[in-house]
């Protein structure tokens, strides 16, 4: 089980210990962990650090007080690499099980895949709010990532951001360094999000809070144009101006992915684990945001965590199923 898997080809295919799905925290910590006990592990992933990749500076990581999320990916990416475990940017389509156990996975791109023990880190899909002109206008004012589109904005009159939780106070911040005005739609009087970030974007002058209260319309022709928002305690409907609407509403499991694996969902779609990261699956196990665990806190360290443990449960697994034979 000691050897490294070099850098597979489109149309390969492939003999590892351990693959890993999805290259977030959870993804990566997960192979980073696996080389710790010498697996051939090889991470497939359509993005290298997930949203870690995406978020503006992370400031809530131990040992940096401050660094952007690109460089955090990256030095995840680069610290993966040198430990000898394998990354293709590609997506898992379809998982089997064979007669002797293992797994055969195939990819977009032709890859497959033999592997004796599989983590599922794919995270989750950004949340939609579902109303009139949201998927009409989507890339034409409508965006789900600030920190993506933020300075697309530079000038602009104002921005609506939607949402009470961490990304909509990251988003907000972001967004009131570029435009003129931020109106932050919640649908509550109280945040999910953390204090200190809530407290950072009731400093700034140029973002007005619209409390209880809900878009229920995305008005726009080319482009987004303004937004309807409705009051919950009143009823009372107005149309606010904006050249671009920021949904920043959390997320969703991919509950295909899960079915398609056969793995146990709970009522919402997460994938169910125990505290040693098992799914309802021999061999597979999950880590992070698409697992059922800890989601009340959602963060690096947490998924970095969950990614540990799967990793030393696939280990455990492949030793007392497969023996220390190699693959
Ligand atoms: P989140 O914590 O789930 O918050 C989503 C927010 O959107 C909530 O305020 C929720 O309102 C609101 N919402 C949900 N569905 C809605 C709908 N259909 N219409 C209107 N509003 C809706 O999501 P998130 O902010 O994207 O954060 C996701 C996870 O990543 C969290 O665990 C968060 O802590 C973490 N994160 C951390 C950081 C950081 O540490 N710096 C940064 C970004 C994200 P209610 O509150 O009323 O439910």
């Amino acid at each position: 089980m000691s050897l490294r898997l070099g850098i597979p080809k489109p149309g390969e295919k492939v003999e590892a210990d351990l693959l890993v799905i999805g290259g977030g925290p959870a993804g990566l910590n997960a192979a980073l962990y696996g080389r710790r006990y010498r697996l051939k592990t090889l991470v497939v992933a359509e993005s290298v650090g997930g949203q870690v990749s995406i978020a503006n500076v992370i400031e809530n990581y131990l040992g940096y007080q401050s660094i952007k999320g690109i460089e955090l990916a990256d030095r995840f990416k680069r610290h993966v690499e040198a430990v000898g475990a394998s990354i293709v940017v590609d997506r898992v389509v379809e998982v089997k099980r064979d007669s002797t156990g293992r797994f055969r996975a195939k990819t977009v791109k032709g890859l497959e895949i033999v592997a004796k023990s599989i983590i599922v880190a794919i995270g989750a899909k950004r949340r939609k709010l579902g109303v009139r002109g949201e998927s009409e206008l989507a890339g034409r004012g409508v965006s789900y990532c600030a920190v993506c589109d933020a300075a697309l904005y530079q000038g602009s009159r104002n921005v609506v951001v939607v949402g009470g939780g961490d990304s909509a106070m990251e988003g907000a911040l972001l967004l009131s360094q570029y435009v003129k005005h931020v109106t932050l739609v919640h649908r509550r009087d109280s945040f999910r999000a953390q204090p200190v970030l809530v407290e950072s974007v009731r400093k700034r002058k140029n973002v007005e809070f619209v409390l209880n209260s809900i878009v229920t319309e995305i008005i726009g022709d080319e482009r987004v144009r303004a937004v309807r928002v409705k009051n919950l305690k009143t009823g009372e409907e107005r149309v606010i101006e904006s050249d671009g609407v920021f949904i920043e509403i959390g997320y969703e499991p991919d509950v295909e992915f899960a079915k398609m694996l056969g793995v146990e969902v709970d009522s919402e779609g997460y994938i169910v684990v125990n505290d040693l990261m098992e799914t309802s699956q021999p061999g597979i196990f999950a880590a992070g945001d698409c697992t059922n665990r800890w989601k009340e806190l959602r963060q690096i360290v947490t998924a970095a965590a969950q990614g540990a443990i799967a990793a030393f449960s696939a280990y455990n697994y492949i030793t007392r199923v497969f023996g220390a034979e190699k693959s």
